[in-house]
């Protein structure tokens, strides 16, 4: 039986860096935040193919992109080849932050989709505290990234 592997898109598979710049850091709800730099996701270039691309495995999806841009994401997977069985992602206005909702994701995958947690070859994310939290899950966490930018805190402010 086929194993699955769990992939993260941002900064993991897909190259978002070219992109961070469009975060509006005035906007204070997320949503709005990210609103373009999601939108322009439709132009990254595929990143870790040989893993994207293993046929050896089925893919699962995570990924903290809100389901408002679910259109463009299975367009883009589609285009560069990766086949997944589940793409899971963020519900719209939920402002969970990444580390806790991936963990509800990994939890639904037995109670939603029938796929055992003893059944995962491993799962691929950019931010070590995601990894982290699958390994603590009993997961074989490994960190995948393509770039050192980060997108989530404001590079305009100085650091405490
Ligand atoms: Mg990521």
């Amino acid at each position: 039986m086929k194993k699955h592997v769990i992939l993260d898109l941002d900064n993991c598979i897909a190259d978002d860096s070219w992109r961070i710049p469009n975060i509006n850091w005035q906007k204070a709800n997320p949503m709005e935040r990210y609103h373009d730099y999601h939108s322009l996701s439709a132009w990254d270039r595929l990143c870790n193919a040989r893993i994207a691309h293993d046929t050896r495995y089925h893919h699962v999806i995570f990924t903290a992109r809100p389901v408002l841009y679910r259109a463009v994401t299975e367009e883009w997977l589609r285009r560069w080849g990766v086949f997944h069985e589940v793409l899971i992602m963020r519900n719209n206005e939920d402002h969970t932050p990444s580390v806790e909702l991936k963990r509800r994701m990994l939890q639904w995958l037995p109670e939603h989709y029938g796929i055992e947690l003893s059944n995962i070859e491993a799962a691929y994310d950019d931010r070590p505290d995601v990894v982290e939290m699958y390994k603590q899950q009993g997961i074989n966490g490994q960190i995948l990234s393509v770039h050192d930018v980060c997108a989530y805190t404001n590079p305009n402010k100085e650091a405490a």
